[in-house]
């Protein structure tokens, strides 16, 4: 549910302009990134299928599981750092546009990150959208 509301988020046109969420669209689209060093760094995503194909192709090698054990690491990972700026972000713009609200400092393996929001239940709810992302927060409702 959580990432549905980031979803909605990001079909705001203003939002989408000012802010690029590539790792987004490629969890949403299912799509993973190859993991060598000289491809993720260019986010370079494929299609499970397609991965194993890039890695014949232009790694000149099978994809063995802990490529793709990798792959899916790397998404978590990135897929929690991009929504980790978004929420700071999203934070900085409601700051503008919300009537009400304060800053609350959530902390969390070594960081603190400052979110704006209604109340602490709402950061809250903010802070576990980037759990869930960074794959810190499980789901039972499938795979994701
Ligand atoms: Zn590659």
């Amino acid at each position: 549910m959580a990432s549905v509301v980031m979803a909605d988020v990001d079909e705001d046109n203003a939002n989408r302009e000012a802010f690029s969420r590539p790792l987004h669209k490629a969890f949403l689209a299912n799509k993973v990134v190859c993991p060598m060093p000289q491809c993720v760094q260019h986010k370079l995503f494929f299609e499970n299928n397609g991965l194993a194909q890039h890695f014949r192709m232009a790694h000149k090698k099978q994809m063995t599981d802990q490529d793709l054990s990798n792959s899916y690491s790397f998404m978590k990972r990135m897929y929690g750092e991009e929504t980790l700026k978004y929420i700071s972000y999203l934070s900085e713009k409601s700051t503008k546009t919300l009537a009400s609200g304060s800053w609350f400092d959530v902390s969390g393996e070594g960081k603190v990150i400052s979110i704006f929001g209604q109340d602490p239940k709402e950061v809250a709810k903010i802070y576990g959208m980037f759990l869930l992302h960074s794959g810190k927060l499980k789901t039972y409702c499938g795979s994701k």
